[in-house]
């Protein structure tokens, strides 16, 4: 992990929140390499997920919401983790995370002084805040915890614009904030997050067949974006300690290096969600699904997938370290579908203006079609060769002297370090596949 967190930092994927003050706990901020690492894995979602369906509708809701929401999601009353706190230095963890009971009283000793706890209370994970000049409790708001909310509230919307059927599904990806009481391990425990969720709105009958569907789609788009299918298990969760909406869960968990934890859900969360919205709000969020039938609630399955942890998975699923042409090297093996950068274009020498002119030639026609590709003319072509590896480019393409007789360039591949001399016109049929054009 130390590894990573270094090379992200290092290499402009990821910084520490707020660094230059001493940080801000559960925050991180996302460098050049990994808004473009980030952009892809959501293109990716979307494209799979919305895209190329014909069944599924996108939204981008506010994330402050009218607080009736979250009472009525029962996020006010029950969005909660057990908080214990060391009677001796007063830290804080969560119950359920060092082992303890999550309702009693704190068992065991601090793992940092070896105090002991006091009473385990819950805590509401959700950010309060308030809106407009008033701060009374009419003005209260909430931060989302969850992307769902701004779904299940524009449900009657959808349907009154786009009039679907069932099996239908609205997607959103956005930012969500957990105030986490322990906020640890890299990107995978923050505070301030991005979610991709779908809610798939089902008939009630049909709901076990929707969940196996969606099983298999949740490995799609591990499999798509390039993460060892290896590394995924999945877990069934047992009664009593899914949320409090679901009636089925499967946590898809990924071998991270601090252990097996949860990477995406699955969650059948039936019709708790609508029918408790449709209760509060008095609006009608039920559909005729065919004519002559009476109006139903539809159920709802649920993928979740946070972006985080789908960027630390990727990430370690990454990482490699080898020995290329005797020297160790450490590359990210990204599949190039989200390799920030797809390629890299050199002239094999800098001071030699008519390989830098014709470079420039190529790097310039080749960048309309393909933006995400890079230019480096610094230092030699080994060094050059290291820099791509590190931040996982797959291919560097050299223009050298052949190039200005017979209108070739090198293309080395990122993994096997091999070079092959491909033509000009082949380079954008190279690289713009996995672009998403
Ligand atoms: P955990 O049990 O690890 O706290 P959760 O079960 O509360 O997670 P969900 O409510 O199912 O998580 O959220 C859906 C997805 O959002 C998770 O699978 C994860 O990818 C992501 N996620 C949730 N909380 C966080 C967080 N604090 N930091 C990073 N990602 C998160």
């Amino acid at each position: 992990m130390e590894k990573l967190v270094s090379l992200a930092k290092r290499r402009g994927f990821i910084y520490p929140g707020s660094e230059i003050y001493g940080g801000l706990s559960g925050t991180w901020d996302y460098g050049p390499l990994g808004v473009a690492l980030k952009n892809n894995i959501k293109n990716v979602w979307w494209r799979m997920f919305v895209d190329s369906r014909d069944d599924m509708y996108g939204v981008d809701a506010a994330i402050l919401m009218n607080q009736k929401v979250w009472e009525a999601s029962g996020h006010v009353g029950g969005f909660s983790d057990p908080l214990v706190e060391c009677k001796k230095c007063k830290r804080r963890f969560r119950a359920d995370q060092i082992g303890g009971p999550s309702t009693k009283l704190g068992a065991g000793k601090c793992p940092e002084c070896g105090g002991s706890f006091g009473n385990v209370r819950q805590f509401n994970m959700m950010f309060k805040t308030h809106v407009g000049a008033a701060e009374d409790e009419s003005s209260v708001s909430y931060l989302r915890p969850e992307t769902a909310g701004g779904i299940f509230v524009n449900f009657k919307n959808i349907v009154d614009s786009f009039h679907p059927r069932l099996p239908f599904g609205i997607a959103q990806i956005g930012k969500a904030f957990r105030n986490e009481i322990a906020p640890r391990d890299f990107l995978f425990r923050v505070r301030e997050l991005e979610q991709m969720e779908v809610e798939y709105f089902v008939r009630p009958s049909e709901w076990e067949k929707a969940f196996e569907e969606w099983r298999k789609l949740v490995f799609a788009f591990t499999d798509a974006v390039g993460i060892s299918r290896g590394a995924v298990h999945e877990l069934e969760v047992p009664d009593g300690e899914r949320a409090h909406y679901s009636k089925r869960t499967i946590d898809f968990e990924f071998d991270f290096p601090f252990g097996r934890k949860e990477l995406c859900g699955l969650a059948y969360r039936t019709d708790f969600d609508l029918s408790a919205h449709a209760k509060a709000s008095g609006a009608t969020l039920s559909i005729v699904d065919k004519e002559g039938e009476a109006p139903i609630v539809p159920h709802c399955i649920e993928p979740s997938f946070g972006i985080e942890r789908t960027v630390l998975a990727l990430l370690v699923s990454a990482y490699t370290e080898d020995t290329l042409g005797g020297e160790t090297r450490t590359y990210l093996k990204f599949n190039p579908d989200v390799a920030p950068i797809k390629a890299a274009v050199f002239p094999l020498l800098k001071n030699k203006p008519e390989l830098v002119a014709k470079a420039r030639e190529i790097y310039t026609a080749l960048k309309k079609d393909v933006p995400q590709i890079l230019w480096d003319d610094n230092g030699n072509i080994g060094k050059r060769y290291r820099r791509q590896d590190e931040i996982g480019t797959p291919a560097c393409i050299t223009i050298d002297f052949q190039t200005l007789e017979d209108g070739t360039v090198t293309v080395r591949d990122r993994d096997t370090g091999t070079q092959e001399r491909r033509s000009i016109s082949a380079l954008r049929g190279i690289i713009a596949p996995h672009t998403g054009l």
